[in-house]
C-alpha cells in the first residue's frame, strides 16, 4: 500500500461516503472532510468530469498537504448526445435539485426509444502532489418514469443493463457492486495495493 496515514474523500456528499465507506477495503484509512475540519464549498467549475475531479483533488492537496482523492460523475444519455453528462447536478438549474433534474431528463425523452444511458465516474487521486485517474463505467437505460426510494441522484430512472430495477430499487449491496463509482474505486484500490511502499 503506498504509504500514507490518511487518504481524504473529498466531497461532501454524505451518500457518496456511506457508499464509499461499504466499498473501501478496511486497511485504508478513510477520512471525510468534515473529519478534517473542512467545510469549504470546494470549486468544480471545469468543463470535463476529468478536470472537476483533479480540481478538487488539488483543492485538498494544496490547502492542507493531505493525500486525497475526489470523483466526479455524470449520466451520459446517447439520444441526448451525452447530455447531461458533466452538468447532471445543475442539470435543470442552479438549485442542483434531483427531483427536477429527473423530470427534466424524463421530459426530454418523451417518445424518444432509444434510453440507452450510462453513469462515468472519474476519480482524482493525488499523492504527494502526483495525480492519477481512474474511471468507472455502468451502462443502462433511462426508465419512462421513477421508480424505488433508495439511492440519490438519478437513481429512480437508471436501470442498470442485465437488471429490471432501478438502482433505487436494488439493494445498496447490489448497487455498490456494480456501479460506476465501485468499479473506478476498485480501480484506485488496486493502485494504492501494487503501489505498496513506493
Ligand atoms: P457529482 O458531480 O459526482 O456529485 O454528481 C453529479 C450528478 O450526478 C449529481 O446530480 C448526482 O446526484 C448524480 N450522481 C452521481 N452519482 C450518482 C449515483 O450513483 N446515482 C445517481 N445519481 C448520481
Amino acid at each position: 500500500m503506498v504509504k500514507m496515514e490518511k487518504l481524504v474523500f473529498a466531497t461532501n456528499n454524505s451518500h457518496k461516503l456511506r457508499e464509499l465507506s461499504q466499498i473501501m477495503p478496511p486497511d485504508i484509512e478513510l477520512m471525510s472532510l468534515s473529519d478534517i475540519g473542512c467545510d469549504d464549498e470546494i470549486p468544480e467549475t471545469g468543463p470535463t468530469l476529468e478536470s472537476n475531479a483533479a480540481q478538487k483533488a488539488f483543492y485538498i492537496w494544496d490547502k492542507y498537504g493531505l493525500n486525497c482523492f475526489a470523483d466526479d460523475t455524470g449520466l451520459e444519455i446517447e439520444s441526448l448526445g451525452n447530455e447531461p453528462g458533466v452538468y447532471s447536478a445543475r442539470y435543470a438549474g442552479e438549485a442542483r435539485d434531483s427531483n427536477a433534474n429527473i423530470i427534466k431528463v424524463l421530459e426530454n425523452l418523451r417518445n424518444e426509444t432509444n434510453r440507452k444511458a450510462r453513469f462515468r465516474c472519474v476519480i482524482s487521486l493525488v499523492i504527494k502532489g502526483q495525480e492519477t485517474q481512474f474511471e468507472g463505467i455502468v451502462d443502462g437505460e433511462i426508465a419512462t418514469e421513477k421508480h424505488g426510494n433508495s439511492g440519490f441522484g438519478y437513481d429512480p430512472v437508471f436501470v442498470p443493463d442485465g437488471y429490471d430495477q432501478s438502482f433505487a430499487e436494488l439493494t445498496p449491496e447490489v448497487k455498490n457492486g456494480i456501479s460506476h463509482r465501485a468499479r473506478a474505486v476498485m480501480k484506485l484500490v488496486e493502485y494504492l495495493r501494487k503501489n505498496r511502499n513506493k
